[in-house]
């Protein structure tokens, strides 16, 4: 088992549930993962998604924000556009997107709650034409995140507590180096998450080394 997270010194999943007493950290890890999808997460299958490219390193975590319509929260039209089961004609705002086939691997909603709708082990339509960390296209080797919000805007504590958890857990399971924001690997197309979220209470959570974050 590796060390979890860049520095070594992410914590443990502390969110929704921990390891029974004695296991050890790898009966623990394989039981928080099962073929990419996590054991703490409510599931529904998106079909936007395809396999990664052979020998994709997955080393990125990518920080979303979304709400539909935008601003309002608490609906389910983000789960069901990430399951193509969206009515384009329910609000005006849908027309804007009508027939975008889109996923990420998870969504956090306002209270905390999250949702898996992609395996880790497969690649996720989230970013879009992008570039960071030397490489292009970062859907090949990314693990997409969405927080129930709007962008520019701030976001709960019980978001940042589970997206803690969470990134502590994918990179027990995955080889992550980096996490950034869509703002950061696709600049001046995207400006998701925004400047409401705060980065620096992400790296006290997380105690990962400063460098895994965008500059
Ligand atoms: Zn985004």
């Amino acid at each position: 088992m590796r060390a979890a997270g860049p520095s070594q010194g992410a914590k443990a999943p502390s969110g929704g549930g921990t390891a029974p007493a004695g296991a050890s950290v790898g009966a623990a890890c394989s039981a928080l993962w099962r073929d990419g999808w996590y054991g703490f997460a409510r599931r529904e299958a998106s079909p936007n998604f395809g396999p990664r490219p052979a020998g994709a390193l997955t080393d990125l975590i990518v920080v979303h924000s979304i709400s539909l319509p935008p601003g309002e929260f608490g609906g389910t039209q983000v789960q069901q556009l990430f399951c193509n089961r969206l009515d384009w004609t329910a609000h005006p705002y849908f027309r804007r997107i009508e027939g975008l086939q889109v996923s990420a691997h998870f969504y956090i909603r306002r209270g905390g709650e999250l949702w898996q709708f992609v395996s880790c082990d497969e690649r996720a339509w989230h970013a879009g034409p992008s570039f960071y960390r030397g490489r292009r296209d970062c859907n090949d080797d990314s693990v997409g995140i969405e927080l129930e919000g709007l962008e520019g805007d701030v976001f709960e504590p019980a978001q940042y507590e589970c997206l803690g958890s969470l990134c502590a857990a994918i990179a027990q399971h995955y080889p992550i180096a980096h996490i950034a924001g869509h703002e950061h690997i696709a600049p001046g197309r995207k400006g998701d998450p925004g400047a409401g979220f705060d980065w620096p209470m992400l790296q006290r959570c997380l105690g990962w080394d400063r460098s895994a974050f965008p500059d």
